[in-house]
């Protein structure tokens, strides 16, 4: 092994460059989008050391301050950050082509090791420098033939992209760059109440509107003893797994029991989950009002269930005077899967654990319902008392990405 080439290299200084993705189209209100995605940033970044964080010509700069700093685990949260695009680790230099070749030199072989090809681009946004990009490309493009055995040139279609970034400050040389989580910044939008359930849906209708910039709060039906405290330790650990990319969800809890009892006893069997969904439509919007999120959350596709046809959407629908906002409403099945495995959430969804929504489910759900029928069937309810009565039982766990963010 070359040990030799291994200090020098490390003894390199590095930062972790991230590109804003449509945060830069924001015109005036850019200001708030940056200053939302540094502030995530800077809450993501303390179990990994100290770090400067700040936004300069359309990138955050992460600087690590010391050598404590855990750069990899830095990059890892970083990729998990909504509203970036791109992220790389870069090699900081002097802004002079001796110094910029020498660093060159030492850290791109390693980067570069497993590449069959390759090409430069340089970027100048100080134009005083004396070498133009074209003539620092093909600077730097001579290092890297000369000390990365058997790589070529193919500026069409390169394995990796050698950048040169000669900025106001320094100069950054990086291999490659990694896709971002996209979207723009947690909280830039405002915050929403998630319907949270067991499945595959919800939890990726929260992460799909988080990546929209919402701040997301969630709340959860359970129907004890219909429903069991593993099925609840279920969707806890789902809200703990969308903390990767949420950060912090406040799970709000409300048990649905005795309205469940109450329909089974006294409504048409064939409207049970309709009505069900009428109150747990208005429990949220109540839930949502208290903890100011402007918009409802459900994992709805249209057409999945029964309760999920147009018709039955309608009915939903009519039970709350906020936004809801469905992302899922386009996808199918496979397409959701995919966003679950992308999310982290799907293993933990597909556990077999009853819902409060497979607990008395009529045998012949109505796929066409007349919304004025399905009131008056409601209307057999006392439907005041027994939202206060399900009010009441709320209760609220908070999930954090780790232990001490804010
Ligand atoms: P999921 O896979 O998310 O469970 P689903 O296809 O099983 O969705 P339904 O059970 O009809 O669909 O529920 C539709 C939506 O209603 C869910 O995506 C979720 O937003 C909400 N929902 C269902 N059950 C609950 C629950 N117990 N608590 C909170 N929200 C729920
Ligand atoms: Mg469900």
């Amino acid at each position: 092994m070359d040990l030799t080439r291994r200090i020098d290299e490390a003894a390199i200084p590095e930062v972790i460059l991230c590109k804003f993705g449509e945060v830069v189209l924001k015109g005036a209100n850019r200001q708030n989008f940056e200053s939302a995605l540094v502030k995530e940033l800077r809450r993501r970044a303390s179990p990994f050391g100290e770090f400067n964080i700040y936004f300069k010509q359309s990138t955050v700069y992460v600087e690590p301050r010391n050598e404590a700093c855990d750069m990899d685990g830095m990059y890892a949260a970083a990729k998990r950050v909504f509203g970036i695009v791109g992220v790389n680790r870069a090699a900081v230099c002097e802004k002079n082509m001796d110094s910029i070749m020498e660093v060159a030199k030492k850290y791109l072989p390693s980067k570069l090791s497993r590449a069959r090809t390759f090409k430069v681009d340089a970027k100048r946004s100080d134009k005083k420098f004396p070498l133009t990009s074209p003539e620092i490309s093909r600077e730097i493009g001579g290092v890297v033939l000369s000390s990365v055995r058997g790589i070529k040139v193919d500026v069409h279609e390169p394995d990796v992209t050698v950048t040169v970034e000669v900025r106001d400050d320094n100069a950054y040389i990086r291999a490659g760059q990694e896709k971002g989580a996209g979207g723009l910044p947690l909280r830039s939008a405002g915050r929403g109440l998630l319907l949270l359930s067991g499945g595959i849906d919800s939890p990726v209708a929260g992460c799909m509107m988080a990546k929209r910039g919402l701040e997301i709060e969630a709340l959860h039906f359970e129907s004890f003893p219909y429903t069991s405290e593993r099925a609840k330790e279920k969707v806890m650990q789902l809200a703990q797994e969308m903390c990767e990319f949420c950060s912090k969800i406040h799970v709000h809890v409300i048990s649905l029991t005795h309205i469940q009892e109450e329909i089974r006893d006294k409504c048409n069997e064939d409207y049970f989950t309709l009505i069900l969904r009428i109150f747990m439509m208005r429990l949220a919007t109540r839930c949502a009002k208290e903890y100011k999120c402007g918009a409802l959350i459900t994992g709805e596709s249209l057409g999945q269930v029964a309760s999920q046809t147009l018709k039955a959407i309608e009915v939903t629908d009519s039970a709350t005077d906020i936004p809801v906002f469905r992302p899922c409403i386009g996808l199918d099945k496979e397409e959701i899967v995919r966003e679950a495995r992308h999310y982290g959430t799907f293993d933990t969804s597909i556990l077999p654990f009853e819902d409060c929504c497979t607990v008395f489910t009529p045998r012949h759900p109505k796929t066409q319902p007349k919304l004025e029928e399905v009131l008056r069937e409601v209307e057999k309810l006392d439907i005041e008392a027994l939202m206060e009565e399900a009010y009441a039982t709320m209760y609220t766990e908070t999930k954090l990405i780790y232990e001490g963010y804010r």
